[in-house]
C-alpha cells in the first residue's frame, strides 16, 4: 500500500468513517457484499466502479431489490426516489484527498443527495488512483481531468471535456455534468458510512 493511500485510510477512520483497505476489487467485492445484510433494498448511483464489479448480478441473484436506473426498467424519477430510501446505498467517490474528505461532482444530484442523506448504510469502493495529494482543489481538478472526460464522452454529451479531453468550463452548456460538488468531511449523522480503499485501480 502507498504512503498515501495509507495516510488517506489513517484520516478517513479518524473523521469518524468505516475503512477497509484492501489490494484488489475482487477483495473488495466480497467486503462489500459480506457488509450487505439480506432483504436490504440497494440504491445504486451511477458508478462505473460498482457496475465493474460485477455487485449488481450477485444482488439481484440474491434477491435484493436493487434500484439502478441503469439497469431498472422504471422511470428514472422513481428509481431515484427509491434509491435514496433504500437500505444500502452504493457508490464510489470522484476522488479521496490525502486528509480523508470525500468529494463528488454531479449533474443531476440523485447521487449525491443519497450519499448524504436517505440509506442507513453508504458505501463508497475507490480505487486508489483516486486518492489525491493535495486537498479539495486537487480534487476537484483530479474529478475534471480524469472522470469527467471519459464519463461525458461515455454518456455522450456535448461538453468541452467530452468532445476535448479538457475541461472548459466557460464553454459548458445545457449538458454541463458538474452542476454540484458534495465534500463529505464526517459521516453523516445517524449515517453508516463505509469507504472501502482498493490498491487496484478501478472505475475512473
Ligand atoms: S465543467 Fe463541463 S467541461 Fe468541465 S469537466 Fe465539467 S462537464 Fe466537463
Amino acid at each position: 500500500m502507498t504512503e498515501l493511500m495509507k495516510t488517506a485510510a489513517e484520516n478517513l477512520t479518524a473523521r469518524g468513517f468505516e475503512v477497509y483497505t484492501l489490494t484488489t476489487a475482487a477483495q473488495a467485492k466480497e467486503k462489500a457484499l459480506s457488509l450487505i445484510q439480506p432483504g436490504w433494498s440497494i440504491g445504486v448511483g451511477g458508478s462505473m466502479t460498482i457496475r465493474q464489479l460485477g455487485l449488481l448480478e450477485v444482488l439481484e441473484g440474491a434477491g435484493h431489490s436493487v434500484w439502478w436506473h441503469w439497469t431498472s426498467p422504471e422511470e428514472k424519477p422513481i428509481v431515484w426516489d427509491n434509491a435514496r430510501k433504500a437500505d444500502a446505498y452504493l457508490a464510489s467517490a470522484n476522488a479521496v484527498t490525502r486528509d480523508g474528505q470525500l468529494v463528488n461532482i454531479d449533474g443531476t444530484g440523485n447521487r449525491v443527495a443519497s450519499l448524504i442523506h436517505g440509506p442507513s448504510m453508504v458505501l463508497q469502493v475507490v480505487g486508489s488512483q483516486k486518492i489525491v495529494e493535495g486537498g479539495l482543489t486537487a480534487a476537484i481538478a483530479r474529478i475534471k481531468r480524469e472522470a469527467c472526460p471519459p464519463n461525458a464522452s461515455r454518456l455522450k454529451l456535448n461538453t468541452p471535456c467530452a468532445l476535448t479531453g479538457h475541461c472548459n468550463e466557460a464553454q459548458c452548456g445545457d449538458d454541463c455534468m458538474c452542476r454540484a460538488i458534495t465534500v463529505v468531511s464526517r459521516p453523516l449523522r445517524a449515517q453508516r458510512n463505509v469507504v472501502i480503499l482498493v490498491e487496484e485501480e478501478i472505475g475512473y
